[in-house]
């Protein structure tokens, strides 16, 4: 039997094979069925009918194992049949000015049973009466600005904070340290809508009634297991002692936040607190006129339960390193459809399993091993992904190669985006740049490929030491399932999706979260033929093959090098001076990053001068496919010899041959050896 041929990583032939085995009909299928019931964490809709159809469509692909993953662990959800509101309640208890419990029904879809009402998960349950504050974002600084500079106090008081800036989790924490017994999140038009454009149904922007749901855990995963799997044997924390909010918290759209806020008494908020409803802005506390002596309340009724969750990994095995794994991953569970978060993603991560799958059955097959990931309860905090890189975090250390996450793959068209650690820059921009561009307009603008429309429209503002002017690359903190792998294994991570003109000004993707991220909203607004999914499903399959296939693994640590000068600057820009003041050497800082990037550097040049196409050791004879050749570096240079004229030439190509290989074996027996 001969043996198998290496594949040479930039093989465009076997890209150009796994570009057009998927297809955007598959996708839009895909879609269509993920997004056919409101699916969230815990129940039934998530894991155990879409958990079935994922188990069941990678079994038929033929992936060479499917596995599930479950766990028993803490999630929340609203009263059903008595979900959360907020009123003001006049001195004789009588309440007027009650939010809707529900969105409104625009598309008949959404008069669905299974949709869970407006709620902020882990929320206490309560019902406090207070005067209300306008707290702007709820940041650490809004809170203060109130309490010290304006020495208005928001302790014992319902705070009312709009949407956006900061992770809502923070808010309430922030609220809590700041002594209030309640928050209201609601939406702003200014952050969800922009004017003149409409909203859903007629555009994209939010329509009043839409409520974000949405987790304000603050620790990753299971709030009574951190740092440990949620295992049968796991010893659970005392709910009571975990840090989960202590106050009420709910949110309510913007048709009834107007109504409280236009009552409130207090001073005009200061620049940049006023949102975009047609009212004065005030701070409160409490409400003016014939509400002076009203209080504002809340009902809170969400409660936590006890869920089975579970993820979905599906696996094809690496024909010559299948203990290291590239990993895809994507959350299942939405808040309601989820049509674009995360069922775009999950789209789109089927048909790449599919298209992978085929390659294996006409022969391919990946260097290293690929994984592939559908995690349970990210809404809830990264649960499923947490409990799982939890529970297998020793072998993640020695054989995961890099992560690679889509939640949301599409919540608009104009520009895709990447975040992740700078050493899996390269590997993006090149892969970008051989996609071709699913903007018709931008590829008769000459824009032929994703890198160029995403260099366009959102170019870096520095020009890169290494690679000149690129797009710009954002930097990871948390938010989706990437987290884990990275901020506990150390794995290098990436995120991206194709998203919206950030100059728009929105917070977020308008319906972010609501009952209105339908399938025919995406569609109708987003990707009304599927070209942008096709896309992001090319880019994460490549990204993925170039880190299975190279024999050198595409990771720049050059540009990690230039991540640890960034910080470095811009740390010593703000501390520099003070931390000096107080004796500390800050060169020593610099002289280390400067000794990783000289190493950096180091292995770059070394990599790019290897020559890959022949093993040192072992090859296939030159003369007979079929037939082996030991130390075939030497042997070849040893060919016939003698009736070549250019002697000198050859006889120092045969000592080149054998210093090479002398070095190679004397590298193999360091490796061997004990490392101390
Ligand atoms: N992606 C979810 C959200 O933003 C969960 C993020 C988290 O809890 O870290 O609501
Ligand atoms: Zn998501
Ligand atoms: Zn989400």
């Amino acid at each position: 039997p001969s043996q198998k041929e290496e594949v040479p990583t930039e093989d465009s032939s076997i890209q150009q094979k796994l570009m057009d085995i998927m297809n955007k009909e598959n996708i839009k299928s895909n879609l269509k069925h993920l997004t056919s019931k409101p699916h969230i964490a815990g129940r039934e809709n998530d894991e155990i009918e879409l958990v079935n159809y994922i188990e069941n469509e990678w079994k038929t692909n033929g992936l060479d194992n499917v596995v599930s993953y479950p766990y028993d662990v803490l999630l929340s959800y609203p009263k059903q049949g008595d979900s959360n509101y907020v009123a003001i309640v006049a001195p004789d208890g009588s309440e007027s000015n009650i939010s809707q419990r529900k969105e409104a029904v625009i598309d008949p879809v959404q008069d669905d049973p299974d949709v869970v009402d407006p709620f902020n998960a882990y929320s206490a349950a309560g019902q406090p009466e207070a005067d209300l504050v306008y707290v702007n974002y709820g940041t650490i600084d809004d809170f203060i600005y109130l309490n010290r500079t304006l020495s208005i106090s928001t302790q014992n008081r319902i705070c009312i904070a709009r949407y956006g800036r900061i992770f809502r989790g923070d808010k309430a924490k922030h609220a809590q340290q700041y002594g209030c017994i309640g928050l209201i999140l609601y939406s702003d038009p200014a952050n969800y809508c922009v004017p003149g454009k409409g909203v859903y149904p007629d555009s994209w922007y939010l329509p009043p009634t839409g409520a974000q749901r949405g987790n304000l855990k603050l620790e990753r995963g299971d709030p009574r297991t951190i740092n440990y799997p949620s295992i049968a044997t796991a010893w659970l924390q005392d709910v009571n002692k975990t840090s989960l909010p202590k106050i009420p918290v709910t949110p309510i759209g913007y048709i009834d936040a107007v109504k409280y806020l236009d009552k409130m008494s207090g001073p005009e908020v200061p620049d940049g607190w006023a949102g975009g409803l047609n009212i004065t802005y005030r701070i409160g506390p409490g409400f003016v006129g014939s509400y002076a002596n009203s209080k504002m309340k809340m009902s809170v009724k969400t409660a936590n339960e006890v869920k089975t969750i579970k993820n979905v990994m599906g696996f094809i095995r690496g024909s010559e390193e299948p203990d290291r794994y590239v990993i895809f991953g994507n959350h299942r569970d939405a808040w309601i459809f989820g049509a674009t978060d995360p069922s775009s993603g999950t789209s789109i991560l089927m048909e790449m399993v599919r298209g992978y799958s085929e390659m294996v059955k006409q022969g391919w097959r990946p260097r290293r091993t690929l994984v592939f990931c559908s995690w349970g309860a990210e809404e809830y905090g990264l649960i499923g992904s947490t409990e799982w890189v939890e529970e297998f975090q020793k072998q993640l250390l020695f054989r995961a190669v890099a992560y690679i996450n889509v939640d949301v793959a599409v919540s608009a068209s104009y520009v895709f985006k990447s975040r992740g650690v700078y050493s899996l820059r390269k590997l993006l921009f090149d892969v970008t740049k051989s996609v071709p561009n699913p903007d018709q307009d931008e590829v008769a603008a000459g824009r032929a490929t994703v890198y160029d429309t995403w260099l366009a429209r959102d170019p870096s503002d520095s020009t890169d030491p290494i690679y000149g002017s690129v797009p710009y690359f954002g930097t990871l903190g948390s938010g989706s399932d990437y987290t884990m792998f990275l901020q506990s294994v150390g794995v290098p991570a990436l995120d991206m999706s194709y998203t919206y003109d950030y100059t728009l000004g929105v917070s977020s993707y308008p319906l972010y979260h609501t009952v209105y991220e339908t399938f025919d909203m995406v569609t109708k607004f987003v990707d009304t033929d599927f070209s942008y999914h096709l896309a992001m499903a090319r880019i994460w399959a490549e990204a993925g093959r170039r880190l299975a296939d190279s024999i050198i693994l595409p990771i720049d640590c050059r540009s990690y090098a230039v991540y640890l000068d960034e910080n470095y600057e811009s740390v010593m820009a703000e501390f520099g001076d003070r931390m000096r003041n107080h004796d500390i050497d800050t060169d020593k800082l610099k002289e280390v990053i400067d000794l990783f990037s000289k190493a950096a550097n180091e292995i770059y040049n070394k990599a790019a001068g290897l020559d890959l196409t022949k093993h040192y050791i072992t090859a296939p004879s030159q003369h007979n496919n079929y037939g082996n050749a030991g130390f075939p570096g030497l042997v070849d240079s040893m060919f016939d010899i003698d009736a070549d004229p250019d002697q000198d030439g050859r006889w120092d190509e045969v000592k080149r041959q054998y210093s090479i290989l002398i070095f190679h074996i004397l590298s193999a027996a360091s490796t061997l050896r004990n490392p101390v």
